[in-house]
């Protein structure tokens, strides 16, 4: 884990502000790129087919996104592969073909390292992805995965964070916050073994440690909102819902506003966030990683989306709406007035590395 401090100038502008300095750098200019740096969850680039390519990368880093202690490498494997996927699940994409690139220190075994590629594996296979290639180094820190993801969109209109309009209505897939009571459990020493694996709370911690190592990306419904216009903006949530939502509403110009009470939430959550003592909303906002997709709708749109959800089992809760850009991005707490959401979720560069990429609320 990195303990030297990051310069003051790079903290401050943080991981989001060097994105936006790079895109400045690159004055990227042919028209057949659609979407490009810090624009979406994938690059969209329009093929001399005419077929638009999604491109997508992601980087895990030992000490950073994960540690030997708290997850096995097929767990770090799987979850690499799956935070691709899950950026083309956002777009509405088809994924397609992978490449993987390692560092390795000298302190890893051949049993390691057969356990993370299998995990990369069985993640192809449960989406029908091709593993087609990679790179291989030496790590004199420790160990690095970079995936990188090709996909397309089925219906020529893949999903942007851009198209968001005042009035649309705020959804999101599953439930928020697992990912981030999973974590917390397994870095909590001796939370596992309180509870007997086949009680009540011992399946709560199952399946919140199981939504922590090993999430899924939400293809299916991405595909299905794409394949039905049905969505005005998407993207994923891996940062947090706090931090995330503000990137779709610059993209879009618009601002937002999220009812706390409506935040979708597992009894499991619920049951961890009572043990703690912390009100479970924050877990949604502030938690990483969960993977799932936040969307906007049009009015006109809900009972379609309302026909799907039923007839499909498609998972989705209304927990928003999508305000002026000068009302800025605001909660309504369960009591009270609304406030101004503050990113809470993680920020390379802003805040002493955290594995997992989640802060605690
Ligand atoms: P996600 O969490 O969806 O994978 P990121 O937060 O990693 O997305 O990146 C946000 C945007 O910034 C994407 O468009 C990504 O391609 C772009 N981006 C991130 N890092 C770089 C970089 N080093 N150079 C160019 N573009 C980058
Ligand atoms: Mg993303």
């Amino acid at each position: 884990m990195p303990t030297r401090p990051f310069p003051g100038s790079l903290r401050r502008l943080g991981e989001f502000g060097l994105i936006e300095r790079f895109k400045r750098r690159a004055s990227q200019t042919s028209p057949s790129v659609l979407r490009g740096i810090g624009d979406d969850d994938t690059a969209v680039i329009r093929m001399r087919s005419g077929q638009l390519l999604l491109l997508t990368t992601d980087l895990l880093a030992e000490g950073v996104h994960f540690e030997l202690a708290t997850a096995k490498p097929g767990d770090i494997g799987y979850k690499a592969a799956v935070s691709n996927l899950s950026d083309i699940a956002a777009m509405g994409g088809v994924p397609e073909y992978m490449v993987v690139a390692l560092a390795i220190p000298g302190s890893y075994t051949i049993a390691q390292l057969d356990d993370l590629f299998q995990g990369v594996i069985r993640a192809c296979r449960r989406h029908g992805v091709q593993l087609v290639g990679g790179d291989t180094s030496a790590s004199r820190g420790g160990l690095f995965i970079c995936i990188t993801v090709t996909g397309t969109s089925r219906v020529g209109r893949p999903l942007t964070r851009a198209g968001a309009r005042v009035g649309d209505l705020l959804y999101v897939t599953g439930t928020l916050g697992d990912s981030f009571a999973g974590l917390n459990i397994l870095k909590t020493s001796g939370a596992r073994t309180r509870f007997s694996a086949t009680s009540h709370d011992g399946r709560h911690l199952r399946y919140l440690i199981g939504r922590h190592l090993r999430p899924t990306a939400r293809l299916r419904e991405g595909q299905l909102l794409a394949a039905h216009r049905l969505a005005t903006a998407a993207m994923d949530l891996s940062d947090g819902l706090s931090g995330d939502l503000h990137h779709l509403c610059k993209q879009s110009g618009v601002g937002a506003e999220v009812e706390a009470a409506a935040l979708p939430l597992s009894a499991a959550c619920r049951w961890y966030a009572a043990t703690r003592h912390i009100d479970p909303a924050d877990f949604a906002l502030a938690g990483g990683e969960d993977y799932e997709l936040l969307f906007t709708v049009s009015p006109d749109d809900r009972d379609t989306l309302a026909r799907l959800v039923r007839r499909i089992g498609f998972p989705c809760t209304r927990i928003g709406t999508i305000r002026p850009k000068t009302s800025g991005i605001r909660v309504t707490p369960r009591t009270g007035r609304s406030r101004f959401l503050t990113p809470m979720s993680y920020q390379h560069f802003r805040q002493p590395a955290t594995p997992g990429k989640t802060s605690v609320p």
